[in-house]
């Protein structure tokens, strides 16, 4: 649940990684910046996050690096195997 909250908190104009102007809503000026800024987000936030599905009640496991490029729609989640403790 964090992961979705922190998302929309990122919008800007300039890479992340090396500060160079990107378009709007981007993260990254490249895939070479996206590759660094993928890899720091899993090290920051771990691979896989919990997501729970608030109408199943199951917890599901979602890499990350899928919840930052395609962002993450309530009708995807069954796709994701469960979380298992
Ligand atoms: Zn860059």
């Amino acid at each position: 649940m964090f992961a979705l909250m922190y998302i929309k908190f990122m919008e800007n104009s300039y890479c992340v990684i090396c500060g160079a102007p990107c378009l709007l809503n981007r993260k990254t000026c490249s895939q070479r910046c996206h590759e660094i800024y993928m890899a720091k987000m899993e090290r920051e936030f771990g691979k896989y996050k919990k997501v729970v599905d608030v109408v199943t009640g199951k917890t599901h496991k979602v890499s990350i690096r899928y919840i930052l490029e395609h962002g993450l729609k309530w009708s995807e989640l069954k796709d994701f195997p469960e979380w298992e403790e």
